[in-house]
């Protein structure tokens, strides 16, 4: 199997450098041009791919202009509206009473705290993340999506399994002014190489310090058991 360094800073900051070099273009894949669109695309796309959200956010955000246009909603006119997202029931409720919050406690604009964005319905800490990111350049914390937790598992950076222990996890190894890029780097590189099921180990150019390399590890540290 890959030889990982020998600490996990060690480790993380090597996998930084070479997924720098790899990627340094990497940046969020969601479609927004104002805070609240960012908002609303980062709920929609929990659950779901970006490719998605991007196609129903094309009309979506022609439609609704304006986090009162989002309170003012028929839900179920607004379901219909962002049918094809995973779980589009729920999420049309999120988007209106996100809506209704932002209007009467916020003067219809987007939090810029963890506190009150969190308070928001469909809004957890990865979500905030995002969005005070992106949408206030306020950095907090590191997003832990499914592909960070994948890749960050595998690559023997962390052997935590929830996304807030992971977090907190990374936060203690990555450099505070890494941490945005972090994400947008394990995800690209899940994407294009590190993928859940079927990995291509062999043009990785992690491989030689992945202890869960294909190559020659049967096991996939992600998940602890052995490679389909
Ligand atoms: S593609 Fe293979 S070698 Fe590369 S990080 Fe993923 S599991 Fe490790």
């Amino acid at each position: 199997m890959g030889t990982p360094l020998d600490s996990r800073a060690a480790q993380t900051e090597e996998v930084l450098d070479r997924l720098y070099e790899e990627y340094p273009e990497a940046t969020i894949s969601l479609n927004y041009s104002n805070r609240l669109e960012l908002l609303i695309a980062v709920v929609l796309s929990a659950q779901c791919t970006d490719e998605r959200v991007n196609e129903v956010t094309s009309d979506l955000f022609e439609k609704y202009t304006s986090a009162a246009d989002f309170a003012q909603a028929d839900e179920s006119e607004l379901a219909d509206d962002i049918y094809g997202i995973t779980f589009h029931n729920n999420k049309a409720g999120y988007l209106k009473s996100i809506g209704e919050t932002l209007v009467e406690e916020h003067d219809g604009e987007v939090p810029d705290t963890m506190t009150e964005l969190t308070d928001l319905s469909g809004v957890g800490r990865k979500t905030a993340n995002v969005v005070l990111q992106h949408g206030h350049d306020v950095v907090e914390g590191i997003v832990v999506d499914t592909h960070v937790r994948r890749l960050s598992r595998r690559l023997g950076i962390t052997t935590e399994e929830r996304p807030e222990t992971i977090e907190r996890d990374l936060m203690a190894l990555v450099p505070e002014a890494d941490w945005q890029q972090l994400t947008h780097l394990l995800i690209s590189h899940g994407r294009a190489v590190c993928d859940a099921r079927s990995p291509d180990c062999e043009a990785c150019v992690l491989e030689d310090i992945c202890p869960s390399s294909k190559v020659d590890s049967d096991v996939d540290l992600a998940s602890g058991e052995a490679w389909g």
